[in-house]
């Protein structure tokens, strides 16, 4: 399939990203979001997001726009507005609640990738994470973290800690891993 407007071929593989609605305090995370955007579109990796228009969400697609690659967004329709859906994107979902959104953004997406974020951004990481664990989606589906300052690292602290007191199985554990390059996350992906 292709886009007619712009005849961009349609991605044979895509990435499920969960990331903020703001953009944090720290602009060195704009040029890793913006790097990222890149490298997926000319990958031919369809980025499959919340649809949001501002914050590194809005800075993903406007990267994988930039750089002819596909972008799907799905939003409920409750924050249609709140969250300034992006309006320039291939496709855009409205779905009725927050469970449709990310049940239809796990469909799509092969793997998921984590930019810094929020509250959401930590929800869909472990919800992701347990339906990979759960068997839920229709195929095993990994978790990978992006940061470019340490972003994640105690996160990945808080994950071995719990793993250590036994109450999170090593290879439910494996589900997730950290990256701090995007080379090495796209080639992973890639390869999976
Ligand atoms: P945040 O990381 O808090 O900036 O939120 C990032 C995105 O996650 C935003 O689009 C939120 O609407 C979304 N979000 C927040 N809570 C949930 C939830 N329970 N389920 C699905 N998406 C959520």
């Amino acid at each position: 399939m292709k886009n007619s407007e712009n005849n961009k071929n349609y991605p044979n593989k895509w990435l499920g990203v969960f990331c903020g609605a703001y953009m944090g305090t720290d602009e060195t995370v704009h040029e890793l979001v913006k790097e990222l955007g890149k490298a997926l579109a000319l990958n031919g990796i369809g980025l499959v997001y919340g649809g949001g228009g501002a914050g590194v969400m809005g800075a993903i697609a406007d990267a994988v726009l930039e750089n002819n690659g596909w972008v799907m967004g799905v939003v409920p329709k409750n924050l249609l507005e709140t969250e300034m859906a992006h309006t320039s994107l291939d496709e855009l979902v409205i779905v009725e609640t927050m469970h449709d959104r990310k049940k239809t953004m796990y469909e799509r997406a092969d793997a998921f990738c984590a930019l810094p974020g929020g509250l959401g951004t930590l929800e869909e990481v472990f919800e992701a994470t347990t339906w990979t664990k759960l068997k839920l989606h229709e195929k095993y589906k990994s978790v990978m973290l992006l940061d470019n300052n340490g972003f994640w690292l105690s996160f990945i602290d808080l994950l071995d800690g719990i793993t250590s007191s036994g109450f999170i199985k090593p290879e439910d554990r494996a589900i997730i891993s950290r990256f701090d390059s995007v080379s090495a996350l796209i080639s992973t992906f890639k390869n999976s």
